[in-house]
């Protein structure tokens, strides 16, 4: 895809190659809940990837079915309480599901970190 094809739109503020959402808090919630994502130009939000960054949070890129045009959404890192969860849990041997997209969702060995596949982010150390 070359340059110049990603314009201003209302609900979207270029960023890099990829545009973000001014709803990302929302959309956030219909992506843990594995619910469709619309995207702003019609059309749903398929997911392509999700890169964990070093602070602790992901970038998760998604891409319009209609428009082809790329978004991407800062997924925030692990808050206080939900380490804690995991960490107790993990104390316990007891669910090791997401925090966020529930217990559907395990939570899997990345290196020293358990992190979820689905939000790229890590929720504790073992
Ligand atoms: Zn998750």
């Amino acid at each position: 895809m070359g340059s110049g094809v990603f314009g201003r739109r209302p609900g979207a503020r270029a960023l890099g190659n990829a545009l973000q959402l001014d709803n990302e808090k929302q959309l956030l919630k219909q992506y843990y809940a594995g619910q469709q994502m619309e995207s702003p130009n019609g059309g749903f939000l398929i997911r392509l990837g999700i890169r964990p960054q070093d602070a602790g949070n992901a970038i998760a890129i998604f891409e319009c079915n209609v428009s082809w045009i790329r978004y991407e959404i800062t997924i925030p890192k692990g808050t206080r309480t939900e380490r804690k969860k995991v960490k107790d849990a993990l104390a316990e041997d007891g669910d090791l599901g997401c925090p966020r997209h529930g217990p559907s969702v395990r939570l899997s060995r990345a290196g020293r970190n358990l992190v979820c596949r689905e939000c790229g982010v890590a929720y504790a150390k073992v």
